[in-house]
C-alpha cells in the first residue's frame, strides 16, 4: 500500500497515520516529524527549517523534496509507505509523482481527512505532544492521567511552537492557499478518497480502512 494522507493541520493525520501504518505494516513517513527530529538534534537541516516551522510557513520545496527523495531510497519500503504531511503543494505532488514513476511504484491512494475549520482550532490549541516519544495528547479531549506527563512513557508533554494560537491561523491560511489544491490534483488523478475525520480515533481508523479496502477490491 503506497498511501498519502492529506488534511488540514489538526485533522488527526499523525494519529491515524500510526494506526494505518501498523495495520498495513508500512513505514509512517512524516515530514513534520523528520524536521522536528532534525531540530532536536540541531542538524543543519533542522536549523534551516526552524524559522519556517515556527511561523507556520512551508519549508522551501528544494529542502523538503530532497529530504523526501532521500527517505524514499531506504530499503524498508517493500510493503509500501504512508506519507503524512507530504506533499503540501502541487509542485511537491509533481515531484513525488516523478520520483515514484522512476521507480515504477505509483501511489495506490490519497486519503483525505475532512474536518470543519471551527473544530480544527479547538483541536490544535489544546494539543500537547510528548517531548520523548512524540505521542499526542489533548488538554480537553484526550487528557493525560497526570497533567503535563505522557501516559505512555512519562515524558514531558509540551505545546508545539506552531500550535500557539497566533501561528494556527497562519497554518490554516497556508493550507487553504497551498495544500488544498493538491486535493483536486489527486481527484483528477483518480486517487482521492475522502472520509470524515470527526468521531473517535478508532471509528475514524475503521472508516479509513473500509474506504481504502473498498477502493482496492
Ligand atoms: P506537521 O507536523 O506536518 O504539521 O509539520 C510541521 C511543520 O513542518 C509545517 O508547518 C512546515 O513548516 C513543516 N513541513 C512539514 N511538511 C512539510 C512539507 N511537505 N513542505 C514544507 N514544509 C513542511
Amino acid at each position: 500500500m503506497r498511501l498519502v494522507l492529506v488534511g488540514p493541520p489538526g485533522a488527526g493525520k499523525g494519529t491515524q497515520a500510526q494506526f494505518l501504518a501498523s495495520h498495513y505494516s508500512i513505514p509512517h513517513i512524516s515530514t513534520g516529524d523528520i524536521f522536528r527530529a532534525n531540530l532536536k538534534q540541531g542538524t543543519p537541516l533542522g536549523v534551516e527549517a526552524k524559522g519556517f516551522m515556527d511561523r507556520g510557513e512551508l519549508v522551501p520545496d528544494s529542502v523538503t523534496n530532497e529530504m523526501v527523495r532521500d527517505r524514499l531510497t531506504h530499503d524498508d519500503l517493500g510493503n509500501g509507505f504512508l506519507l503524512d504531511g507530504f506533499p503540501r503543494n502541487v509542485a511537491q505532488a509533481q515531484v513525488l509523482r516523478a520520483i515514484l514513476s522512476e521507480k515504477n511504484t505509483p501511489l495506490d491512494a490519497v486519503l483525505e481527512l475532512a474536518v470543519e475549520s471551527a473544530e480544527i482550532v479547538l483541536r490544535l490549541s489544546g494539543r500537547r505532544v510528548c517531548r520523548d516519544c512524540g505521542k499526542g495528547a489533548h488538554i480537553e479531549f484526550e487528557r493525560p492521567a497526570k497533567d503535563g506527563i505522557c501516559d505512555s512513557c512519562q515524558g514531558e508533554l509540551y505545546q508545539r511552537e506552531d500550535d500557539k494560537e497566533e501561528v494556527i491561523s497562519r497554518r490554516l491560511e497556508v493550507y487553504q492557499e497551498q495544500t488544498a489544491p493538491i486535493v483536486d490534483f489527486y481527484r483528477i488523478e483518480g486517487l482521492l478518497i475522502t472520509i470524515s475525520a470527526t468521531g473517535s480515533v478508532a471509528d475514524i481508523t475503521e472508516r479509513a480502512i473500509k474506504a481504502l479496502n473498498r477502493a482496492h477490491q
